[in-house]
Protein backbone atom coordinates (compact mmCIF):
# COMPACT_ATOMS: atom_id res chain seq x y z
CA UNK A 1 0.00 0.00 0.00
CA UNK A 2 2.96 2.28 0.97
CA UNK A 3 4.76 2.27 -3.04
CA UNK A 4 0.86 2.93 -4.18
CA UNK A 5 0.63 6.14 -1.83
CA UNK A 6 4.30 7.06 -2.65
CA UNK A 7 3.81 8.56 -6.29
CA UNK A 8 0.38 9.93 -5.77
CA UNK A 9 0.77 11.56 -2.45
CA UNK A 10 2.64 14.32 -0.75
CA UNK A 11 1.95 12.64 2.57
CA UNK A 12 3.84 9.46 3.69
CA UNK A 13 0.46 6.47 4.01
CA UNK A 14 -1.40 6.53 7.55
CA UNK A 15 0.01 2.82 7.56
CA UNK A 16 3.30 4.16 8.30
CA UNK A 17 5.02 4.31 11.83
CA UNK A 18 3.11 1.00 12.82
CA UNK A 19 6.37 -1.53 12.74
CA UNK A 20 9.22 -0.98 13.90
CA UNK A 21 11.66 -0.42 11.27
CA UNK A 22 9.43 1.77 9.51
CA UNK A 23 9.44 4.25 13.46
CA UNK A 24 13.33 3.53 13.04
CA UNK A 25 13.60 5.26 9.45
CA UNK A 26 10.82 7.73 10.34
CA UNK A 27 12.95 8.59 13.19
CA UNK A 28 16.36 8.89 11.72
CA UNK A 29 14.79 11.33 9.16
CA UNK A 30 13.24 13.14 11.66
CA UNK A 31 16.87 13.43 13.54
CA UNK A 32 18.46 14.14 10.29
CA UNK A 33 15.41 16.64 8.69
CA UNK A 34 16.08 18.70 12.57
CA UNK A 35 19.82 18.86 11.89
CA UNK A 36 19.09 20.09 8.45
CA UNK A 37 16.64 22.55 9.59
CA UNK A 38 13.79 20.84 7.10
CA UNK A 39 11.40 21.82 10.37
CA UNK A 40 9.83 24.89 10.03
CA UNK A 41 6.92 26.47 12.23
CA UNK A 42 4.13 27.83 10.34
CA UNK A 43 1.10 29.70 11.89
CA UNK A 44 -2.90 29.69 12.10
CA UNK A 45 -4.65 32.94 13.29
CA UNK A 46 -7.23 33.22 15.84
CA UNK A 47 -9.67 35.43 15.86
CA UNK A 48 -12.74 37.37 17.57
CA UNK A 49 -15.71 35.29 15.73
CA UNK A 50 -17.92 38.17 16.25
CA UNK A 51 -15.92 41.33 14.06
CA UNK A 52 -13.34 38.76 12.77
CA UNK A 53 -10.05 40.93 14.74
CA UNK A 54 -7.16 38.95 14.66
CA UNK A 55 -5.96 37.94 18.56
CA UNK A 56 -3.44 35.62 18.54
CA UNK A 57 -1.97 32.73 16.51
CA UNK A 58 -0.98 29.04 17.11
CA UNK A 59 2.44 27.84 16.07
CA UNK A 60 2.22 24.56 14.17
CA UNK A 61 5.05 22.33 13.76
CA UNK A 62 6.49 21.27 9.92
CA UNK A 63 8.46 18.75 8.73
CA UNK A 64 9.66 19.03 4.90
CA UNK A 65 11.47 15.48 3.82
CA UNK A 66 14.37 16.33 1.54
CA UNK A 67 11.85 14.42 -1.34
CA UNK A 68 9.65 16.99 -0.64
CA UNK A 69 6.83 15.20 1.36
CA UNK A 70 5.18 16.82 4.23
CA UNK A 71 4.63 14.14 7.02
CA UNK A 72 1.86 15.28 9.19
CA UNK A 73 2.53 16.04 12.76
CA UNK A 74 0.38 13.59 13.96
CA UNK A 75 2.62 10.67 12.62
CA UNK A 76 6.25 12.31 13.74
CA UNK A 77 5.39 14.10 16.55
CA UNK A 78 4.53 10.97 18.91
CA UNK A 79 7.99 9.43 17.56
CA UNK A 80 9.92 12.74 18.74
CA UNK A 81 8.21 12.31 22.32
CA UNK A 82 9.34 8.25 22.42
CA UNK A 83 12.44 9.07 21.81
CA UNK A 84 13.17 12.51 23.57
CA UNK A 85 13.90 14.46 20.36
CA UNK A 86 11.09 16.57 21.32
CA UNK A 87 12.73 18.22 24.43
CA UNK A 88 15.30 20.11 21.56
CA UNK A 89 12.32 20.67 18.74
CA UNK A 90 10.10 21.74 21.15
CA UNK A 91 12.37 24.29 22.29
CA UNK A 92 13.29 24.87 18.88
CA UNK A 93 9.81 25.58 18.23
CA UNK A 94 9.38 28.14 21.11
CA UNK A 95 12.33 29.81 20.21
CA UNK A 96 10.97 30.30 17.06
CA UNK A 97 7.43 31.45 17.64
CA UNK A 98 8.93 33.78 20.44
CA UNK A 99 11.05 35.67 17.76
CA UNK A 100 7.94 35.96 15.82
CA UNK A 101 5.75 37.34 18.33
CA UNK A 102 8.87 40.00 18.66
CA UNK A 103 8.37 40.87 15.21
CA UNK A 104 5.03 40.93 15.54
CA UNK A 105 5.49 43.01 18.78
CA UNK A 106 7.60 45.64 16.93
CA UNK A 107 5.14 45.75 14.00
CA UNK A 108 2.39 47.23 16.61
CA UNK A 109 0.94 44.41 17.47
CA UNK A 110 1.06 44.70 21.20
CA UNK A 111 -1.52 42.68 22.87
CA UNK A 112 -0.88 39.45 20.17
CA UNK A 113 -1.16 35.80 21.79
CA UNK A 114 1.16 33.40 20.28
CA UNK A 115 0.55 30.15 21.47
CA UNK A 116 3.06 26.84 21.33
CA UNK A 117 1.78 23.70 21.82
CA UNK A 118 4.06 21.68 24.79
CA UNK A 119 4.04 18.39 24.73
CA UNK A 120 4.50 15.70 27.99
CA UNK A 121 7.96 14.62 27.65
CA UNK A 122 8.86 18.87 27.11
CA UNK A 123 6.95 19.66 30.40
CA UNK A 124 8.69 16.93 32.59
CA UNK A 125 11.71 17.79 31.53
CA UNK A 126 13.60 19.22 34.38
CA UNK A 127 15.25 22.13 32.73
CA UNK A 128 11.93 23.19 30.80
CA UNK A 129 11.16 26.26 32.80
CA UNK A 130 15.09 27.17 32.37
CA UNK A 131 14.26 26.85 28.51
CA UNK A 132 11.05 28.88 29.10
CA UNK A 133 12.64 31.87 31.05
CA UNK A 134 15.95 31.96 28.23
CA UNK A 135 13.31 31.94 25.47
CA UNK A 136 10.89 34.44 26.93
CA UNK A 137 14.75 36.53 28.30
CA UNK A 138 16.17 36.16 24.86
CA UNK A 139 13.97 37.29 22.59
CA UNK A 140 12.70 40.03 25.03
CA UNK A 141 8.78 39.79 24.15
CA UNK A 142 6.21 40.75 26.69
CA UNK A 143 5.38 37.34 28.33
CA UNK A 144 2.24 37.73 29.06
CA UNK A 145 1.89 37.18 24.80
CA UNK A 146 2.72 33.88 25.07
CA UNK A 147 0.09 30.79 25.77
CA UNK A 148 1.10 27.23 26.01
CA UNK A 149 -0.82 24.88 25.32
CA UNK A 150 -1.18 21.38 27.36
CA UNK A 151 -3.73 18.89 26.06
CA UNK A 152 -6.29 17.96 28.78
CA UNK A 153 -4.80 13.97 29.63
CA UNK A 154 -1.23 15.91 30.36
CA UNK A 155 -2.67 18.41 32.79
CA UNK A 156 -4.74 15.58 34.23
CA UNK A 157 -1.47 12.64 34.46
CA UNK A 158 0.30 13.78 37.13
CA UNK A 159 -1.40 16.80 39.31
CA UNK A 160 0.94 17.51 41.76
CA UNK A 161 4.02 18.04 39.20
CA UNK A 162 1.78 19.82 37.10
CA UNK A 163 0.21 22.31 39.54
CA UNK A 164 3.90 23.06 39.98
CA UNK A 165 4.71 23.32 36.81
CA UNK A 166 1.88 25.68 36.30
CA UNK A 167 3.18 27.62 39.18
CA UNK A 168 6.17 28.02 37.96
CA UNK A 169 4.71 29.32 34.42
CA UNK A 170 2.76 31.70 36.16
CA UNK A 171 5.54 33.32 37.40
CA UNK A 172 6.88 33.88 33.73
CA UNK A 173 4.24 36.13 33.11
CA UNK A 174 3.14 33.30 30.25
CA UNK A 175 -0.29 32.06 29.99
CA UNK A 176 -1.66 28.38 29.72
CA UNK A 177 -4.50 27.03 28.10
CA UNK A 178 -5.86 23.36 28.09
CA UNK A 179 -6.08 21.73 24.36
CA UNK A 180 -8.17 19.36 23.26
CA UNK A 181 -10.66 20.03 26.04
CA UNK A 182 -13.58 17.71 26.74
CA UNK A 183 -11.75 15.21 25.10
CA UNK A 184 -10.55 14.17 29.17
CA UNK A 185 -12.84 13.44 32.10
CA UNK A 186 -11.69 16.39 34.43
CA UNK A 187 -13.99 17.46 36.37
CA UNK A 188 -14.92 20.64 38.15
CA UNK A 189 -13.02 20.46 41.23
CA UNK A 190 -9.38 19.43 39.25
CA UNK A 191 -10.16 21.86 37.14
CA UNK A 192 -10.52 24.99 39.85
CA UNK A 193 -7.48 23.29 41.13
CA UNK A 194 -5.44 24.39 38.22
CA UNK A 195 -4.16 27.55 36.88
CA UNK A 196 -5.14 27.68 33.62
CA UNK A 197 -6.76 30.49 31.86
CA UNK A 198 -8.12 29.43 28.64
CA UNK A 199 -9.70 26.49 27.44
CA UNK A 200 -9.68 25.66 23.92
CA UNK A 201 -12.70 23.30 22.90
CA UNK A 202 -11.49 20.25 20.72
CA UNK A 203 -12.20 19.88 16.56
CA UNK A 204 -14.75 17.00 17.80
CA UNK A 205 -17.21 18.91 19.30
CA UNK A 206 -17.21 21.67 17.32
CA UNK A 207 -18.07 19.58 14.10
CA UNK A 208 -20.45 17.18 16.08
CA UNK A 209 -22.10 20.20 17.48
CA UNK A 210 -23.52 20.73 13.92
CA UNK A 211 -24.81 17.48 13.77
CA UNK A 212 -25.85 16.05 16.77
CA UNK A 213 -27.18 17.62 20.23
CA UNK A 214 -24.83 15.12 22.08
CA UNK A 215 -21.81 17.07 20.67
CA UNK A 216 -23.77 20.71 20.88
CA UNK A 217 -23.85 19.75 24.69
CA UNK A 218 -20.72 18.72 25.22
CA UNK A 219 -19.57 22.54 23.55
CA UNK A 220 -22.06 24.33 25.67
CA UNK A 221 -20.49 22.51 29.01
CA UNK A 222 -17.18 23.22 27.87
CA UNK A 223 -18.61 26.96 27.79
CA UNK A 224 -20.03 27.22 30.40
CA UNK A 225 -17.04 25.48 32.53
CA UNK A 226 -15.06 27.83 31.03
CA UNK A 227 -17.15 30.79 32.46
CA UNK A 228 -18.40 29.42 35.41
CA UNK A 229 -13.94 29.33 36.52
CA UNK A 230 -13.55 32.92 34.74
CA UNK A 231 -11.53 31.62 32.16
CA UNK A 232 -11.42 32.38 28.12
CA UNK A 233 -12.53 29.68 25.70
CA UNK A 234 -11.77 29.24 22.28
CA UNK A 235 -13.09 26.88 19.83
CA UNK A 236 -10.56 25.14 16.89
CA UNK A 237 -11.68 23.50 13.66
CA UNK A 238 -14.48 26.04 12.68
CA UNK A 239 -14.67 25.29 9.34
CA UNK A 240 -17.82 26.49 8.22
CA UNK A 241 -19.85 30.01 8.93
CA UNK A 242 -22.67 27.43 10.47
CA UNK A 243 -20.03 26.29 12.57
CA UNK A 244 -19.30 29.82 13.88
CA UNK A 245 -22.86 31.10 14.23
CA UNK A 246 -23.85 28.20 16.48
CA UNK A 247 -20.19 28.70 18.63
CA UNK A 248 -20.83 31.85 18.80
CA UNK A 249 -24.89 31.42 20.02
CA UNK A 250 -23.45 28.74 22.72
CA UNK A 251 -21.62 31.85 24.35
CA UNK A 252 -17.69 30.89 22.60
CA UNK A 253 -16.41 34.33 21.25
CA UNK A 254 -12.69 33.25 20.38
CA UNK A 255 -12.37 30.63 16.94
CA UNK A 256 -9.37 29.20 14.94
CA UNK A 257 -9.95 27.06 11.83
CA UNK A 258 -10.09 26.98 7.77
CA UNK A 259 -13.22 29.09 8.04
CA UNK A 260 -10.67 31.99 9.13
CA UNK A 261 -7.17 31.00 7.97
CA UNK A 262 -5.11 27.96 7.38
CA UNK A 263 -1.58 27.46 9.56
CA UNK A 264 0.89 29.88 7.24
CA UNK A 265 4.67 30.77 7.14
CA UNK A 266 5.55 33.40 8.90
CA UNK A 267 5.41 35.91 6.14
CA UNK A 268 2.23 34.90 4.94
CA UNK A 269 0.77 35.34 8.49
CA UNK A 270 1.91 38.77 8.75
CA UNK A 271 0.73 39.58 5.19
CA UNK A 272 -2.39 37.84 6.84
CA UNK A 273 -2.96 40.49 9.35
CA UNK A 274 -2.07 43.80 7.46
CA UNK A 275 -4.93 42.10 5.00
CA UNK A 276 -2.92 41.96 2.15
CA UNK A 277 -3.41 39.29 -0.27
CA UNK A 278 -1.54 35.99 0.50
P1 LIG B 1 -3.63 20.54 17.80
O1 LIG B 1 -2.74 21.18 18.81
O2 LIG B 1 -4.99 20.18 18.23
O3 LIG B 1 -3.62 21.56 16.57
C1 LIG B 1 -4.73 21.85 15.78
C2 LIG B 1 -4.71 21.03 14.51
O4 LIG B 1 -5.93 21.25 13.81
C3 LIG B 1 -3.61 21.44 13.53
O5 LIG B 1 -3.20 20.26 12.86
C4 LIG B 1 -4.34 22.36 12.56
O6 LIG B 1 -3.72 22.46 11.31
C5 LIG B 1 -5.67 21.66 12.49
N1 LIG B 1 -6.75 22.54 12.09
C6 LIG B 1 -6.90 23.85 12.32
N2 LIG B 1 -8.06 24.33 11.83
C7 LIG B 1 -8.69 23.27 11.28
C8 LIG B 1 -9.95 23.13 10.59
O7 LIG B 1 -10.73 24.06 10.43
N3 LIG B 1 -10.25 21.88 10.16
C9 LIG B 1 -9.42 20.82 10.32
N4 LIG B 1 -9.81 19.63 9.85
N5 LIG B 1 -8.23 20.92 10.96
C10 LIG B 1 -7.87 22.14 11.43
P2 LIG B 1 -1.67 19.90 12.60
O8 LIG B 1 -0.91 21.15 12.32
O9 LIG B 1 -1.64 18.79 11.62
O10 LIG B 1 -1.20 19.37 14.01
C11 LIG B 1 -1.70 18.20 14.56
C12 LIG B 1 -1.28 18.03 15.98
O11 LIG B 1 0.14 17.85 16.08
C13 LIG B 1 -1.59 19.23 16.85
O12 LIG B 1 -2.94 19.22 17.22
C14 LIG B 1 -0.63 19.01 18.00
O13 LIG B 1 -1.16 18.04 18.89
C15 LIG B 1 0.57 18.40 17.30
N6 LIG B 1 1.54 19.48 17.07
C16 LIG B 1 1.70 20.32 16.01
N7 LIG B 1 2.74 21.16 16.19
C17 LIG B 1 3.28 20.85 17.40
C18 LIG B 1 4.39 21.35 18.17
O14 LIG B 1 5.11 22.31 17.79
N8 LIG B 1 4.64 20.74 19.37
C19 LIG B 1 3.86 19.70 19.83
N9 LIG B 1 4.16 19.18 21.01
N10 LIG B 1 2.80 19.24 19.15
C20 LIG B 1 2.51 19.79 17.94
CA1 LIG C 1 -2.90 22.95 20.09
CA1 LIG D 1 -6.38 20.97 19.82
CA1 LIG E 1 -5.83 17.63 18.61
Amino acid sequence: AKQQHRGSSQYFSPAMGTDARERFKLLKGLRAGFEDNRLFVVYQPQVDMESGRALGAEALLRWRTEEGKFVPPDQFIPLAEQSGLIVSIGEFVLRTACHQLKRLEEQGWTDFRMCVNISLAQFRHAGFIETLNAALRDTEVNPNNLELEITESMAMEDADLVMGLLASIKRTGATVAIDDFGTGFSSLSQLRQLEVDRLKIDRAFVREAQVSSAGSTIAQMVINLGRSLGLRVIAEGIETEEQRQQLLALGCLEGQGYLFARPVPADQLERWLRKEPL
